[in-house]
C-alpha cells in the first residue's frame, strides 16, 4: 500500500534532508528515524524528530513507524534537556495547517525550556457545563468504537 505519492516526497523539505540533498544539524539517526535542528527554535536545542519515510501527519503514520518516533523522541528529549541545561522539554506535534502544520512529513517537536524563559503554551477554555464535557468524552468514546469495528450502541 502506497502512503504518499511521488510528488508529495519530491517536494518535501524534510525527504530532502534525510536524502541529503540540503543540510542539516543532525544529534541522531538510526534505521528508521533522524532527529534534526529546528532550523527557526523556540528555544536553541530545538529539535525535530521525524521518520526516514515521508508520511503526512499522524493519521497516516503506519503504527510500528511511530513507536519507533516514540522511541527515538524518549531518547532525544533526555540529551536535549542535559544539553541545553534545559529546567524541562515541550514534546509537541502539528496536525494539519489548523494546528499550525507546515511541513507536511510527520515530525515531533522537542523544545528545551527554561523557568525564566518566559514563553506560555497556550490558553485554556472551560467547558459551558458538565453536560458538555460529557458530550465531548461520549462522542469520542464513540469514534474509538467505530475505530475498532465495535458497535456504536
Ligand atoms: P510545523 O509547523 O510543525 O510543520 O513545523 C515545521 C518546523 O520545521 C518549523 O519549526 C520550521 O522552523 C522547521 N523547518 C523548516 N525547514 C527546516 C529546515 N530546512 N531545517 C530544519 N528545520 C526546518
Ligand atoms: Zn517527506
Amino acid at each position: 500500500m502506497t502512503h504518499s505519492t511521488n510528488t508529495d516526497q519530491e517536494n518535501c523539505i524534510f525527504c530532502k534532508i534525510i536524502s541529503g540533498e540540503i543540510p542539516a544539524s543532525k544529534v541522531y539517526e538510526d534505521d528508521e528515524t533522524i532527529a534534526f535542528l529546528d532550523i527557526q527554535p523556540v528555544n536553541p536545542g530545538h529539535t525535530l524528530v521525524i521518520p526516514k519515510d515521508h508520511f503526512e501527519n499522524i493519521y497516516t503514520t503506519p503504527v510500528m513507524t511511530w513507536m519507533r518516533i516514540q522511541m527515538t523522541v524518549q531518547k532525544v528529549a533526555l540529551a536535549v534537556k542535559h544539553a541545553t541545561g534545559a529546567d524541562g522539554v515541550n514534546v509537541h506535534m502539528n496536525n494539519e495547517s489548523a494546528a499550525g502544520q507546515v511541513v507536511p512529513h510527520v515530525h515531533i517537536h522537542i523544545i528545551p525550556r527554561h523557568n525564566d524563559d518566559g514563553l506560555i503554551n497556550w490558553s485554556h477554555n472551560v467547558y459551558k457545563d458538565t453536560e458538555e464535557m460529557k458530550t465531548f468524552a461520549e462522542n469520542i468514546a464513540n469514534e474509538l468504537k467505530v475505530e475498532n469495528g465495535e458497535n456504536e450502541n
